[in-house]
C-alpha cells in the first residue's frame, strides 16, 4: 500500500506556502487539473489560486500542470492561467510526472506530485519518485471519476488508516 501512500496531506493546494517548500527543498509543483487546481465550472480559478499562483511566482517555485487529459482540453483549460503543462500523462505510470522533471531540468527530490486522488496522482508521484501531496477535491463530482475508481479510492484511503489517522493540514507539516 505505500505505493498509495501519500508524502503529506493538505486542505488544498493553495494552501501550500513558498516557505514550507523551500524548507523541503522544493522548486517545482506539479499540479493534476481537474479537481485539484481547478473546478469544470469555473475556468478562471478561485482568488485564492490565483493568489497562490502568484506567490508562486514571485518565489520562483515552477507550477505545472500534468494532467491526464488530452492536450487540447488542458490547454483550453489553462488558457487565463498561462501555466506549463503535460497532457496525457497516463497517470498512475510515472511518464508524465518523469517528463515534467526532464523539461524542467530539476532533480526528483526538487519536485512534488499534488492531486487529489491516490490511485492515479499519488501512485504516479510515487512511482516516479518524488514527494507526494494529497489534496482534497475541490468539489465532490461523479464527472472525474468512474464509481469504480471511486470506491477503490475509498479502499485505499480506508487502508491507510482512514479520517482518523489522516487528516489533511492547512500547509505541509514538518515531516
Ligand atoms: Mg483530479
Amino acid at each position: 500500500m505505500s505505493l498509495f501512500k501519500p508524502t503529506w496531506l493538505v486542505q488544498a493546494v493553495y494552501g501550500l506556502t513558498a516557505a514550507r517548500l523551500k524548507e523541503q527543498g522544493i522548486r517545482a509543483v506539479f499540479c493534476d487539473l481537474d479537481n485539484t487546481l481547478l473546478v469544470w465550472n469555473n475556468p478562471d480559478g478561485s482568488a485564492e489560486l490565483r493568489d497562490w499562483l502568484a506567490a508562486m511566482h514571485d518565489a520562483d517555485i515552477t507550477v505545472m500542470v500534468v494532467s491526464n487529459n488530452n492536450a487540447k482540453r488542458v490547454g483550453r483549460a489553462l488558457e487565463k492561467l498561462d501555466l506549463p503543462f503535460v497532457a496525457r500523462a497516463m497517470k498512475p505510470l510515472p511518464i508524465g510526472i518523469n517528463k515534467a522533471v526532464n523539461y524542467l531540468g530539476l532533480a526528483k527530490q526538487e519536485c512534488v506530485m499534488v492531486g487529489d486522488q491516490l490511485l492515479t496522482d499519488v501512485a504516479a508521484g510515487n512511482l516516479a519518485g518524488v514527494r507526494t501531496i494529497l489534496v482534497q477535491p475541490l468539489i465532490e463530482s461523479d464527472a472525474w471519476n468512474t464509481s469504480i475508481n471511486r470506491f477503490l479510492e475509498k479502499f485505499v484511503f480506508m487502508t491507510l488508516g482512514g479520517k482518523k489517522h489522516l487528516h489533511y493540514s492547512e500547509d505541509l507539516n514538518g515531516k
